[in-house]
């Protein structure tokens, strides 16, 4: 018997060349071959008599050979060879080209099983390279239900269904992990048949049942992986904080907080007492505050002789954090510093020796906060902004930091309960409902290329008013898809023709982190009127004076994400704007971007784009902190979702640390799973 974990090229058939195809799949070891799905079936088990066999629709046929194959050779590389075949319903030409090999296997009299689509015209139907097999010989391209592989160059659907094959017969599949208890009470196969299934369906409904198992069996390891850290974390003790008094820190306050932020601030402080570790996630739409309460952590934690870490996802935002906070904190007589990727080695040395010491309180930075050159010397509590960024691999690594610090992850991204769940299973939520008052909702317009004009105009009376504007493309660079705008090209036809008495910058993902920074730093001040940017601008970034955005192409973006550039705007006191722009004629997507000028809403957004594109897409491909769901992102069904988590709480609570073998498996792969999230965040 071979291991899941022996590399493909012991199978038949797999050289070194074969084997880098395969890599292209990330296929390397036995395990990854079987755990290869496919993404879809072909129904090839019914027998379809001639006459019914329908034009472009395949299907399966057992017909006699009426004549003897005859190859013409048309010319240099073009040969085609005939034949005819029938049942008792009709008759059938066939076509093959550059097929010779059919004269001497199609033998004239005998039967075979034909699967092909009949294409129609005034002669009659025709078939056009049908595949065959004979009656007596295993069922390998008819009579079955065949899987359909996600491929790449080179590598055909033939090539990988045999290669799984092999891997089936030579090892085991990957070890049984939910418990036969869970899986009767769910009505889930077993490991063995699942994975043995999926791959070699004896029926689609075989085939349904393999998927929901396996779909089942994601969402269990993943669940059942954030009950454990939820629980190992509650075994934890902390020091409860004594002096858990905010007077001075409400006092150095420029507004009133609002009932929501006192709430989570409530909930935070509660958490302080208790001694044990903190687990909490504020969640609340753009603009609600979130900093704010952040703030009141830190204050509290380094009140009680503490220091606290607040992270980011990108440079600008640190640096939006750092300035802030830095500025609320002096008075009180509190540190602030900034630690960045982008900060020269001296400088970033001088700030870890002001964190190791202790004279820093607060450190405000990107994951270098998370680096090993890193030391804190006493810290307190670790604070993620934006975390939906964050895998949860990363929450681990942040809570091994210190001396199992308190975690606050702040989130503006509205995810709906299912979801929320899933990604942050291991947390308690406060959640920021209200926004401060006086916030006006963003007007939103969808507009086609036809308001143009206007759209320009709109720009100017906006900075002829003394604001700002964000102008949003889908794009870095031209041609990286044809017709999409661009932010480098839209900013110079804007500078050079549309608008060259305003101050145009640029700002996108592909600009070195001091670039963008700068840029960035310098909109904030004021020193350009129009910011063309890509989405790097969506995370935290705080403009006040901004009152426009448009946003070109947005038909490709998704809702939420959207809904968080629009959040960029309509922080100040003056109305603000956003414009949709779309070529696309498409009813629904133009229904779904009508939806987003109608609410303002981001849990409603929310559940409306996972309805539309699954949780998959939810965040934009690669952000969501999710580990990738090899099925589950194949078919989505919320019940087997909520299933698998109540599944696995409760069978974590009763036997989640036994040496029961599915106990141990399972601990095996939630570790391999974190792991491999870890390694696709960035
Ligand atoms: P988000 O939740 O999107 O992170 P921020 O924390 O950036 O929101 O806050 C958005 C803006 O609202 C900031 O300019 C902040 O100073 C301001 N703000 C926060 N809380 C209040 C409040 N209670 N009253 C008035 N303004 C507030
Ligand atoms: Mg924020």
């Amino acid at each position: 018997m071979a291991r899941l974990t022996d590399p493909i090229t012991m199978l038949k058939g797999i050289g070194p060349s074969k084997a880098k195809q395969f890599a292209n799949l990330n296929i390397f070891t036995l395990g990854d071959l079987i755990c290869h799905f496919p993404r879809g079936y072909e129904d090839r088990t019914r027998l379809v008599p001639i006459e019914k066999l329908e034009p472009d629709v395949p299907a399966c046929f057992r017909a006699m050979v009426m004549n003897t194959p005859k190859t013409a050779h048309i010319r240099k590389g073009l040969d085609i060879t005939r034949v005819q075949v029938a049942d008792t319903s009709g008759r059938l030409n066939l076509t093959f080209f550059n097929s010779k090999y059919v004269s001497d296997q199609l033998q004239y009299g005998k039967e075979y099983i034909f699967y092909g689509a009949v294409s129609g015209d005034f002669i009659g139907y025709n078939m056009t390279n049908p595949a065959f097999e004979a009656l007596d010989s295993v069922p390998v391209t008819t009579r079955r239900v065949l899987p359909v592989y996600p491929l790449t160059a080179g590598l055909s659907n033939a090539a990988v269904l045999k290669a799984v094959r092999q891997a089936l017969a030579v090892c085991d599949a990957p070890a049984e992990i939910i418990p036969e208890e869970v899986r009767r009470q769910y009505g889930i196969l077993g490991a063995e048949r699942a994975y043995y299934a999926i791959h070699e369906p004896s029926s689609m409904a075989e085939a349904e049942l393999a998927k929901k198992r396996l779909i089942f069996e994601e969402f269990f390891v993943f669940s059942a992986g954030l009950s454990l850290m939820r629980a190992s974390r509650a075994e934890k003790k902390t020091e409860s904080y004594a002096n858990l008094d905010l007077t001075p820190f409400r006092a150095s306050l420029p507004f009133t907080l609002t009932g929501a932020q006192n709430r989570a601030i409530d909930e935070i402080l509660a958490d302080f007492r208790k001694g044990a570790p903190m687990n909490r996630l504020v969640q609340g739409d753009v603009g609600s505050g979130k900093t704010m309460v952040a703030a009141a952590a830190a204050f509290a934690a380094i009140q009680n002789g503490r220091q606290a870490a607040l992270m980011a996802p990108t440079e600008i935002l640190a640096e939006q954090h750092y300035e802030s906070l830095g500025k609320l904190f002096a008075p009180l007589g509190l540190r602030t510093v900034l630690l960045t990727g982008s900060m020269t080695v001296k400088e970033k040395r001088l700030v870890r020796e002001a964190i190791a010491s202790g004279e820093a309180d607060l450190a405000v930075g990107t994951h270098a906060l998370l680096s090993e050159a890193t030391q804190f010397e006493n810290l307190g509590l670790v604070i993620t902004d934006e975390q939906h960024r964050f895998g949860v691999s990363q929450r681990a690594k942040l809570s091994a930091k210190g001396n199992d610090p308190h975690l606050l992850v702040m989130s503006a991204t509205p995810i709906p309960r299912t979801l929320a769940l899933l990604m942050y299973g291991d947390l308690d939520v406060s959640i920021l409902d209200e926004l401060p008052p006086g916030r006006e909702p963003v007007d939103t317009f969808l507009v086609g290329e036809s308001y143009r004009a206007r759209i320009n105009a709109f720009i100017r009376k906006q900075v002829a008013g003394g604001h700002q504007c964000f102008v949003v493309c889908p794009a870095v660079e031209e041609n990286e898809e044809l017709g999409i705008k661009a932010a480098t090209v839209w900013a110079e036809t804007l500078q050079q023709t549309v608008f060259p008495d305003l101050r145009i910058a640029l700002l996108h993902g592909q600009m070195k982190g001091a670039e963008k920074e700068e840029a960035m730093a310098a909109f904030a001040r004021g020193e350009a009127d129009v910011m063309v940017a890509t989405t790097v601008i969506e995370v935290g970034v705080d403009v006040p004076n901004a009152t426009l955005m448009v946003i070109e192409d947005a038909d490709r973006f998704g809702l939420s994400q959207l809904h968080q550039l629009r959040g960029r705007v309509g922080r100040g006191k003056a109305k603000s704007y956003c414009i949709l722009t779309s070529h696309n004629k498409n009813q629904e997507t133009l229904q779904r971007l009508k939806a987003l000028c109608k609410t303002t809403d981001g849990f409603r957004i929310a559940e409306e784009d996972l309805k539309l594109r699954g949780p998959g897409d939810f965040f934009g491909s690669r952000q969501s902190g999710l580990p990738t769901f090899r099925v589950a992102n194949l078919s989505y069904d919320l019940q087997t979702l909520k299933d698998a988590q109540a599944a696995s709480a409760a069978w974590i609570d009763s036997s989640g640390t036994s040496e029961r073998p599915e106990a141990v498996a399972l601990r095996q792969r939630i570790g391999e799973l974190f792991t491999r999230a870890e390694g696709t965040m960035n």
